[in-house]
């Protein structure tokens, strides 16, 4: 989210740059000098997260298989802290990558820094829940079977051995 509004078009300027085996740009790649949003298809731009409590009962954790059943929707754990993420484009977001309102850009875009950005989209995370079955899954393992039984598919039936 720095420095975008200074920038150039990033589709254009991801063209000459450097780019590593897996096809991927690294922070190490980019020219000294230059600022890293401008190599960026504006990756911060393009969804919330909002901290949520942590769910210590099958009533709390079905809140959150509740959020899972929506599109565009995942819950993930980061320094034993829980986010509830949805996965939405910012309306001041300009074609070109640029941000529409730059010298208005809230607060929590100014704070945000690069050097700890999603950039080389290497992050791991405690845990990452893009289903509402993995999410049963953990709380069957935490908390034991639910009462009225499990939310879970059935196992499905082993195919035939084939001689
Ligand atoms: S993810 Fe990082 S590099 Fe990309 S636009 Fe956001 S702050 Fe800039
Ligand atoms: S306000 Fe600007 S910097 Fe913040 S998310 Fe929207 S487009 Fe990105």
């Amino acid at each position: 989210m720095n420095s975008r509004n200074r920038q150039k078009n990033y589709w254009l300027t991801r063209r000459s740059a450097p780019v590593a085996g897996n096809g991927q740009l690294r922070r190490k790649d980019i020219p000294a000098g230059e600022t890293l949003c401008f190599y960026c298809p504006a990756k911060c731009c393009h969804y919330i997260a909002l901290t949520i409590d942590r769910p210590r009962t099958w009533e709390e954790f079905d809140t959150v298989r509740w959020f899972l059943l929506h599109e565009r929707t995942a819950v993930f754990v980061d320094n034993g802290q829980w986010y509830l993420l949805v996965f939405l484009t910012c309306t001041k977001l300009q074609p070109d990558g640029r941000c529409g309102i730059y010298p208005l850009r809230p607060k929590i875009c100014r704070d945000y820094d690069t050097d700890i950005c999603e950039f080389e989209e290497n992050a791991v995370y405690d845990q990452f829940f893009e289903l509402p079955e993995q999410l049963e899954e953990y709380a069957e393992a935490l908390l034991g079977p639910r009462e009225g039984g499990s939310l879970r598919s059935p196992r499905p039936e082993l195919l035939p051995v084939l001689s």
